[in-house]
C-alpha cells in the first residue's frame, strides 16, 4: 500500500502522458508556451504501462487518471489505455482532457477500455474561450463533449475555472447547459500553478463566490462529506435532483485530510502532491534495470514522506518549480 505517516493510503494514481498542450490557458501557461521536455525524458509507452501495472499489481492503486500537458496529444494513447484495460486487477480509468480532437478518438478510447472523461471547458461563450485559451477551438471542445458523451465514456463530467472579468458571471448559465446535456459540472478555484506565477488570492473566485452565483438561478443543497468519500469536489444537488455540481475548493476549503492520490510526471517523478516541491525520480530506477520490487519500495518511501497539506495558507508557501501542465492536473 502506499500510505503516508498521516495514515492515508493512496489508491488513486494521476499519470501525466505529456507536458505539451495546444492550449495556452491564462491560468496556466504563457502564451508562448514552455520549454518542452525533451523526447528522451519523457517515460516511454512501454515504462508509463510498466509503472500502472507495479502500483496496481504491488501497491494498491484501484483508479488511474491520464492527463497532462494535454494527453491527446501523445500518440501511443489509446494503445497505453488498452495494456492498462488488461492489467490485473483492471483499475477504473479516466482521462482529463481539453477536449481538442475527442471527436475522433473517443469511440477508440473506449473500445480500448477507458471509461470516462473530464473535459475542461470554462466558457460557452467563442470569444470568451479564444481570450481565456488564446486559440480559437471552443467548437472543437463542444464536439468532443458530445462524441465522448455518445461513445459512452460516462460520467462526462465538466471542469470549469471561473476567471475574474472574464467568465465569473457565467456559473449558472453553464450549469443550465450542463444539465440539458447530461455532463456532471465542477467548477475548480483557481490555484497558484500557473507557470508565469500570477495567481493572486484576493484576485480569485472562491467556492463561497461560484455558490452565491449559482443561488440566484438553482436551489442547492449540500450532498454532505459521506457522499465525498474522498473526492476532492464538493457536491451540491440542484433544484431537487437528479443533477448535481461540485466544487473543487482546493485554496478555500482544502481537503488534504482525505487525499488518496500519488501523481507520476510524464518524465517518472513520483509526486505526492500537486503542490509538493519535492519528486522523486522513477525513471532513472527503471532504466537502470530495477526489478518492480525495488520500483515500488522507492514509490512507497515517497509516499511515505507525504505532508500533511498543501502548505497554501502558510505565508511562506512557495509555488513548486513546476506548473500545473508539466505536474499533470
Ligand atoms: N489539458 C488538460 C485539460 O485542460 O483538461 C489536462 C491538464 S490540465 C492542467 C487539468 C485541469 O487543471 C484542467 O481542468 C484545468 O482547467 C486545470 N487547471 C490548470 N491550471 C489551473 C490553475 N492554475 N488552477 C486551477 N485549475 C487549473
Ligand atoms: Fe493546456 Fe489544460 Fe493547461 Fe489549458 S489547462 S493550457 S488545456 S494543460
Amino acid at each position: 500500500m502506499l500510505i503516508d505517516t498521516y495514515g492515508r493510503v493512496a489508491t488513486d494514481l494521476r499519470v501525466s502522458l505529456t507536458d505539451r498542450c495546444n492550449l495556452r490557458c491564462t491560468y496556466c501557461m504563457p502564451e508562448e508556451g514552455l520549454q518542452w521536455l525533451a523526447k528522451p525524458d519523457l517515460l516511454s509507452d512501454e515504462e508509463i504501462v510498466r509503472l500502472v501495472r507495479v502500483a496496481v499489481t504491488s501497491l494498491g492503486i484501484t483508479e488511474v487518471r491520464f492527463t497532462g500537458g494535454e494527453p491527446l496529444l501523445r500518440p501511443g494513447l489509446v494503445s497505453v489505455v488498452g495494456q492498462c484495460a488488461a492489467l490485473e486487477p483492471r483499475p477504473r480509468m479516466s482521462l482529463t482532457t481539453n477536449g481538442i480532437g475527442l471527436k475522433r478518438t473517443a469511440a477508440a478510447l473506449k473500445a480500448a477500455g477507458l471509461d470516462r472523461v473530464n473535459v475542461s471547458l470554462d466558457t460557452l461563450r467563442p470569444d470568451v474561450f479564444k481570450t481565456l485559451t488564446r486559440r480559437d477551438r471552443h467548437k472543437d471542445v463542444l464536439d468532443g463533449l458530445l462524441a465522448a458523451r455518445d461513445a459512452g465514456l460516462t460520467p462526462v463530467k465538466v471542469n470549469s475555472v471561473l476567471m475574474r472579468g472574464l467568465n465569473d458571471d457565467e456559473a449558472p448559465e453553464l450549469l443550465a447547459w450542463a444539465v440539458d446535456h447530461g455532463y456532471e459540472l465542477r467548477f475548480i478555484e483557481q490555484m497558484p500553478l500557473d507557470a508565469q506565477h500570477g495567481w493572486k488570492r484576493d484576485g480569485m473566485i472562491t467556492a463561497g463566490d461560484i455558490l452565491a452565483s449559482l443561488s440566484t438561478r438553482f436551489t442547492l443543497t449540500p450532498q454532505g462529506e459521506e457522499a465525498r468519500g474522498s473526492a476532492p469536489a464538493e457536491r451540491w444537488t440542484v433544484d431537487g435532483g437528479p443533477h448535481g455540481v461540485g466544487v473543487i475548493a482546493s485554496v478555500t476549503r482544502p481537503f488534504c485530510g482525505a487525499c488518496d492520490r500519488t501523481r507520476l510526471t510524464a518524465d517518472g517523478q513520483v509526486r505526492t502532491c500537486l503542490f509538493a516541491r519535492e519528486e522523486t525520480d522513477l525513471r532513472g530506477a527503471l532504466r537502470s534495470g530495477a526489478p518492480d520490487e525495488e520500483i515500488a519500495r522507492i514509490w512507497k518511501l515517497a509516499m511515505w514522506g507525504k505532508k500533511a497539506g498543501s502548505g497554501l495558507d502558510d505565508p511562506a508557501f512557495l509555488q513548486p518549480d513546476r506548473p500545473m501542465s508539466a505536474i499533470g492536473g
